[in-house]
């Protein structure tokens, strides 16, 4: 059988065996409907408490603060179009052009819509100006703000300055919603340190299954139901708990809160080990991404003069599972808005992709790795018609 080495973890994560287990009695034996009135339903109403408990501690939230979603897109659209019915028109969103699809969508549509939508640009190495933040929430004078800035950027890792945006968000009674996907696991998440509004997080992005999200709403956050119906979740997410599921979503909780702090050490020296081979063994390489600011597990690099599918599909060929974009652009040959975003030259943009690592990941790996790209990109570039040597002068 062929190796498989999946660095892919921005996509998707492995279940930790501790979390599977603990989800098993939910399918078979604890089954109940946590709102039904028997014993039996109670009895799993109390595991779904004792899970939202768990989750409110590794966000250091309140636990009636911690809603159950499907997934961070519904809790990403939970929170934007949440906040616009309430406020209605008059609300000024203001976003930036590099967050995931499950933000700017809602985003873009709220603009269909008629609100005022703004999204703030990014520099080369991917920050922010936070100087237009601040400009864009004062020009809109005594109308309601909503920000909508992402925790960590799925695409290059880097980290957006949340502290200080919440500052500058408070200072001016603006609403903060962060999207914190990728962060979840990575570094450490304290919503009372850091005074966010809203926040999406997801349970696949951190060894729980697909199918369960986190929705975090600050109490006396101003937020109208998305989905209307039963009265879960105190009427603010309507349909039956996805127990298993939850209960699952707080073992990876409780094991990211115990274990981060080790494993970010361990997974940023696999990280730094596998950008300094490729910067090493390839010429015309450029790693996208403040490496200052960037999370623990991902590098993004731009393979000049190359496609990153055609990267992607030979290293798929050799067992090693990377990407180009986000899974979700995937698919589409148009290059990542987000390397776009940062002025990325077009020679280099569409030679993008994502290597994305996790605590099941080893040195070995990163070796094999090592072992088996350079020669791909060589390949790759002696095809190419493109290249710091080649005279395209002659091409029409
Ligand atoms: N936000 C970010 C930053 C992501 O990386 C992703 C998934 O790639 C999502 C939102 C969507 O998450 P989900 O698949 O749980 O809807």
């Amino acid at each position: 059988m062929m190796r498989t080495v999946y660095f892919d973890n921005n996509a998707t994560t492995r279940v930790a065996p501790e979390v599977r287990d603990v989800m098993l009695p939910f399918f078979d034996e604890l089954y109940g409907n946590p709102s039904s009135m028997h014993a039996f339903g109670g009895q799993v109403a109390k595991f779904v408490d004792r899970a939202r408990e768990e989750v409110a501690r590794f966000l250091n939230a309140e636990p009636d603060e911690v809603i159950f979603t499907s997934c961070a897109t519904e809790s990403d659209n939970a929170a934007i179009r949440g906040t616009a019915e309430y406020y209605g028109k008059d609300l000024k969103v203001i976003t930036t052009a590099v967050e995931h699809p499950a933000v700017l969508q809602p985003c873009r549509r709220l603009k269909a819509l008629g609100h005022e939508v703004v999204e703030l640009g990014v520099d080369a190495l991917g920050n922010l100006d936070l100087d237009q933040l601040r400009r864009e929430i004062a020009s809109a004078g005594k109308r309601p703000v909503l920000v909508a800035v992402m925790y960590a950027n799925n695409e290059t890792g880097v980290v957006f300055p949340l502290d200080e945006i919440a500052t500058i968000c408070k200072e001016r009674g603006a609403i903060l919603q962060t999207d914190a996907v990728q962060v979840a696991g990575k570094i450490p998440v304290d919503v009372k340190k850091t005074p966010v509004d809203l926040l999406a997080m997801s349970g696949h992005k951190f060894h729980a299954p697909k199918g369960v999200g986190i929705f975090y709403v600050r109490r006396g956050t101003k937020v109208k139901p998305f989905l209307l119906g039963g009265h879960q979740e105190r009427s603010r997410r309507a349909g039956t708990e996805n127990v298993p599921y939850i209960v699952g979503l707080a073992k990876a909780c409780e094991l990211a809160r115990l274990g981060m702090a080790k494993e970010a050490t361990a997974v940023a020296a696999m990280r730094d080990r596998l950008e300094a081979g490729i910067v090493a063994a390839c010429p015309n390489v450029r790693v996208n991404g403040d490496p200052s600011r960037r999370l623990p597990n991902t590098l993004n690099v731009s393979f000049e003069y190359i496609e990153g599918e055609a990267i992607a599909y030979h290293l798929s060929d050799l067992g090693i599972c990377i990407s180009t974009g986000s899974a979700c652009a995937s698919g589409s040959l148009d290059p990542s808005h987000v390397i776009r975003a940062m002025g990325v030259p077009f020679t280099a943009v569409h030679g993008s992709v994502r290597f994305s690592l996790s605590r099941y990941n080893t040195m070995d790996e990163v070796d094999y790795v090592l072992e088996k790209l350079p020669p791909v990109i060589a390949n790759l570039r002696a095809l190419s018609p493109f290249g710091p040597d080649k005279d395209v002068s002659t091409f029409k």
